[in-house]
């Protein structure tokens, strides 16, 4: 434990178990001594947040449905008596008809093309709308990407489109916020076994396929996505912003790995 992240307050959106990304962000937040607060989805999730976010040492947690504007202005309502500031947000929250995160791109519905884009990337700007009227002092926004917003990834489908507008917004949200001297920046993360990843066909064979490819020939953890955010959410970051900061064992810098004892 340090000392980087002393006298900050931070919001957590999206830890549903202590597989989510989101639990990673905020143990090494927590762990480095930021006071932290957290908003979950619908009640039956409460009886495992509630007592994660005990172990972080905080009793802030608020239901929060981010497709529902009345839900986000409750929760920042909330949190503004609470706390009256806020340092950063945290935004691990995406979401997707798992029906259609496999098969083909072109099949994708009307109806799950709105509601992925909804959930998954106008929330965002939501939350930061919101998060920027509480952060007098600056402050930074984090939100979670993935490759398939840059590349076709098997599966990932409107989730890919999802992704890259999210990219996009982060960089908007960048520039309208930086005079203010909040930072907006995501953290493109390889694939790690989380309930909303289970969602995703073939997930196994992509994790395997990342083990195999990646520079470092591992996937990464929710320990590794957490102290990469530690670095953007604290005063580390200070000179980043706009940025997708990509925590993938380097999967996206790989055009084709060498094999070990060419044969052709
Ligand atoms: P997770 O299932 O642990 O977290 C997803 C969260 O989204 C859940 O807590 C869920 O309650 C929340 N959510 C969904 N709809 C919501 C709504 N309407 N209102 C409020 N919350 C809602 O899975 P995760 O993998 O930790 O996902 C966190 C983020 O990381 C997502 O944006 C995901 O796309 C991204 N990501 C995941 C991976 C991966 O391989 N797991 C890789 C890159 C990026």
């Amino acid at each position: 434990s340090s000392e980087l992240m002393k006298g900050k307050r931070g919001l957590i959106m999206g830890l549903a178990n202590d597989k989510s990304i989101a639990w990673g962000i905020a143990k090494a937040c927590a762990d480095a001594g930021a006071e932290l607060a957290y908003s979950y989805q619908g009640d039956a999730l409460l009886k495992r947040v509630g007592p994660l976010a005990a172990q972080t040492g905080s009793d802030i947690v608020l239901p929060c449905d981010v497709s529902d504007e009345a839900s986000i202005d409750a929760l920042f309502d909330e949190l503004e008596k609470r706390w009256g500031k806020l340092d950063f947000v945290v935004h691990a929250i995406g979401f997707s008809d798992k029906n259609e995160l496999r098969g083909r791109y072109v099949d994708t519905s009307r109806q799950n093309f709105l509601t992925s884009m909804d959930i998954s990337v106008y929330s965002f700007t939501a939350v930061v709308q919101r998060a920027e009227k509480m952060m007098n002092e600056g402050g930074s926004c984090l939100t979670l990407s993935y490759y398939g917003a840059e590349r076709v990834m098997p599966h990932y489908n409107v989730m890919g489109l999802c992704k890259a507008a999210l990219e996009a917004s982060v960089r908007y949200l960048a520039e309208d916020l930086g005079k203010d001297g909040i930072r907006v920046n995501a953290i493109s993360a390889g694939p790690i076994k989380t309930l909303a990843a289970s969602g995703i066909g073939d997930f196994r064979y992509i994790l395997k396929w990342n083990e195999y490819n990646s520079p470092l020939r591992r996937t990464v953890t929710i320990e590794d996505v957490g102290k990469s955010a530690l670095y953007l959410l604290s005063d580390l970051g200070s000179g980043t912003t706009g940025e997708v900061l990509h925590v993938d064992a380097g999967y996206h810098v790989v055009g084709m790995k060498a094999v070990d004892a060419p044969d052709i």
